[in-house]
């Protein structure tokens, strides 16, 4: 049968997971925690499935989740929210980008990415008609260059992919380019779908910057937040949408015939945890930073050079010193010799630069975990 999506195969995040566990290698390639989520959530997860909801919630989620996450808005971003016309559960971000790419890109749209990007976000565009266009993040920093990514505008463009903290390099958007995003959007007249999953993850006083903080942006942007990265648990496979009223309408439209509503008891545990703990993101970005720290200091006298990681739960390491093997070969080689498996830059690129020597490494592991790896990167 002939794919819609003839050039995918398995992601790399599934294929890099399935080789560390074949292997019985220290797995810091997928990006997920290996320390628990907090007790007091997985005992709100249990009472909700002792309790009386287990059908389906409303299409945009249940009530109290939408206002927990409308207080969490307001407490960390300043920004009000209404709950029953702008946010709506999805079961994952990676359905809620999907939903909103597909509620808005038309055939022959084209959509611009930033590469490196997230594996999701070009098949998206591609099986509604559109056209991703790939636009290079600047080579050394990975940060945008407005210029570049202006070029890039045709009369065709219809919505711009932005992804800070960003997946896989660890670069964080200043409120400069915050603004240079909310200038291009208006002179063009670009919607926007702003991946913000990793929101409480940023680290060395370095803020957050959301779209829903810049009023002109806020307007014509679909902004994706994800539980699972917030409290540990991407198993749970549930976050949320925020878009104005009428992108929000649009979004549904299509949310309800994907996968129509998110799973209730996750939910109701997620509001009765959000609602008695408001404060907990407060320490991620600690926590975070000190595990990064670990595992950087664990890393010294190492041949590799790390690329500074500002926010997200990922750490890029440069082998240039101490190979030319391409990325995903080299990768898969020390999965199975070292005992610690990573994930290759070239995936997320269309056109990757030639010579890229970069591998991302999760650092959301316990420190022993960390340790253990660092030490068996310290030999090579
Ligand atoms: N965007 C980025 C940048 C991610 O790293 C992830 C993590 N998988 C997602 C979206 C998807 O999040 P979720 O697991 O909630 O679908
Ligand atoms: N977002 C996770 C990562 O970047 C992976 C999620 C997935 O496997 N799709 O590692």
């Amino acid at each position: 049968m002939q794919s819609k999506l003839p050039n995918v195969g398995t992601t790399i995040f599934t294929r890099m997971s399935a080789l560390a566990n074949e292997c019985g290698a220290i797995n810091l390639s997928q990006g997920f925690p290996d320390f628990a989520p907090p007790v007091a959530l997985t005992e709100a997860l249990v009472k909700a499935a002792r309790s009386d909801k287990h059908q389906y919630a409303p299409l945009a989620g249940l009530p109290a989740l939408r206002t927990a996450i409308a207080a969490q808005v307001q407490r960390y971003r300043s920004v009000s929210v209404e709950p029953d016309t702008e946010i709506t559960v999805v079961p994952g971000a990676t359905e809620g980008i999907f939903c909103a790419i597909t509620a808005c890109v038309q055939r022959d749209d084209e959509v611009l990415l930033l590469d490196p990007c997230y594996d999701s976000y070009a098949p998206a565009v591609e099986l509604s008609g559109g056209k991703p266009v790939h636009v290079p993040l600047s080579p050394m920093t990975f940060m945008p260059d407005w210029d570049v990514i202006e070029s890039a505008v045709t009369t065709k463009t219809r919505m711009i992919v932005v992804n800070s903290p960003h997946n896989p390099t660890g670069t964080v958007w200043s409120d400069a380019d915050m603004h240079q995003l909310q200038e291009l959007a208006e002179r063009h007249d670009l919607l926007v779908c702003s991946d913000e999953v990793y929101e409480f993850l940023v680290f060395d006083r370095k803020r957050h910057r959301s779209v829903l903080q810049y009023p002109a942006l806020r307007a014509r942007s679909f902004a994706h937040f994800s539980f699972g990265k917030t409290f540990s648990v991407t198993g749970w496979k549930t976050g949320y949408c925020i878009a104005p009223p009428a992108l929000t309408k649009a979004f549904r439209r299509i949310h309800q015939y994907v996968a129509f509503v998110a799973v209730t008891p996750i939910q109701q545990a997620l509001a009765e945890f959000m609602n008695a703990a408001p404060n907990y993101p407060n320490q991620l970005a600690d926590n975070y930073e000190t595990r990064r720290n670990i595992f950087l200091r664990a890393l010294k006298g190492s041949r590799f050079k790390a690329v500074p990681s500002a926010g997200t739960y990922f750490q890029l390491l440069d082998y240039s010193a101490i190979s030319d093997e391409p990325d995903t070969e080299l990768c898969e080689r020390w999965t199975r010799e070292l005992g610690v498996a990573s994930i290759p830059l070239t995936p997320f690129y269309q056109a990757p630069p030639s010579g890229q020597t970069l591998l991302r490494f999760c650092f959301a592991k316990n420190e022993d975990t960390l340790r253990e790896a660092a030490a068996r990167l310290c030999t090579i």
